[in-house]
């Protein structure tokens, strides 16, 4: 059998820790539900009791060649400690990585989760088999990841990628970053309640309204229920974030000119509330975008995108995210790999 690392997803409410062959292969995933309340020391405690069961039980068969660890944060990737976590209060400016190699007695990799999730969608998910791709995590927050040549592009201190904060609107809603307008504040879970809650504000959304006094659960997932019910004010906000993702797509795509843009994260389940919009709003603002988009033929459209598509047969691929929330535990398994 090929030799096996473990990936690690230390989310905020679940901890998930999976062996996985250098080829691939998923041996065994562990779903704990650990309480990140109980602190640091007690869930480093519980993952590093569950990897050595892992490492123990598939030893015999592979070499263990150690472990990568997605956490949601930003991350020194010199130190290996988090700089900064919003979900994880009390593991900034500790050894994390240290620590848990000196428990392990193996190499450990950590990572932000957005990072490694891209990762593991270019091993073995959507980007599979291509070499340069961007991933778009939605969640909570928009995450953001930059892989070249089949590796994470980190930049200087390992920051690149964070999409969420790129400015969408100069004097929009302010954000945690201490920017205002930021990317995620128009286009996550988070800001489609916000944008609903305005909505009901303005006294112009009564089915909105009607949902939020209802008593059901208000949101992301609520709103795109009535957006499927072609509700119209639910629909005005999803078109709102896919036009935003379409902006910040554009810009991805000027700048940067890869065959691949994955988006993947928890609300890409509403991908077909927003994703037309989207599309509407990539031809209209990149020009690279217009020129290589897959539907249209070659060298049929006018002006200056005829004459870029004259350049190049290759496209440029939007598509959905294929592995769901293993993306992360796959690619953090890759990281001592890779
Ligand atoms: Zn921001």
């Amino acid at each position: 059998m090929p030799d096996f690392s473990i990936g690690v997803d230390l989310g905020g409410t679940n901890l998930r820790i999976a062996a996985v062959t250098t080829d691939g292969q998923m041996l065994e995933k562990i779903t704990l539900g650990v309480k990140v309340a109980l602190g640091r020391d007690y869930v480093i405690g519980e993952m590093c009791d569950a990897i050595h069961r892992l490492t123990d039980k598939y030893r015999a068969t592979g070499k263990f060649i150690g472990a990568g660890i997605g956490v949601p944060g930003i991350i020194d990737m010199e130190t290996g400690m988090m700089r900064k976590s919003a979900n994880l209060p009390g593991w900034s400016d500790y050894p994390v990585r240290d620590e848990i190699e000196r428990r392990l007695g193996a190499r450990v990799f950590l990572d932000n989760d957005a990072k490694v999730a891209a990762l593991g969608e270019q091993w073995l998910g959507a980007g599979r088999g291509i070499d340069n791709m961007v991933m778009i995590t939605l969640g909570t927050g928009i995450g953001g990841a930059i892989v070249l040549n089949g590796k994470i592009f980190y930049g200087m201190n390992g920051m690149a990628g964070e999409f969420g904060h790129v400015t969408i609107e100069p004097n929009g809603v302010p954000c945690g970053c201490g920017n205002h307008g930021c990317a995620e504040r128009y286009a996550s879970a988070t800001a489609i309640v916000r944008m609903a809650r305005e909505a009901i504000e303005s006294g112009n959304a009564p089915a909105l309204a009607k949902l939020a006094s209802s008593g059901a659960e208000f949101s992301a997932q609520s709103i795109y229920n009535l957006a499927i019910q072609r509700n119209e004010d639910a629909q005005r906000i999803f078109n709102s974030f896919g036009q935003v993702l379409g902006i910040l797509l554009a810009g991805l795509i000027n700048v940067l000119n890869l065959e691949m843009f994955v988006i993947g994260g928890g609300v890409v389940s509403a991908w077909d509330a927003f994703a037309p919009a989207m599309f509407a709003e990539l031809r209209e603002r990149s020009l690279i975008y217009a020129a290589t988009a897959p539907e249209d033929p070659v060298g049929k459209k006018e002006g200056a995108s005829a004459q870029i598509a004259n350049y190049t047969r290759k496209k440029t691929i939007i598509t959905r995210a294929l592995l769901g929330s293993d993306a992360g535990l796959y690619g953090a398994a890759r990281l001592p790999a890779s």
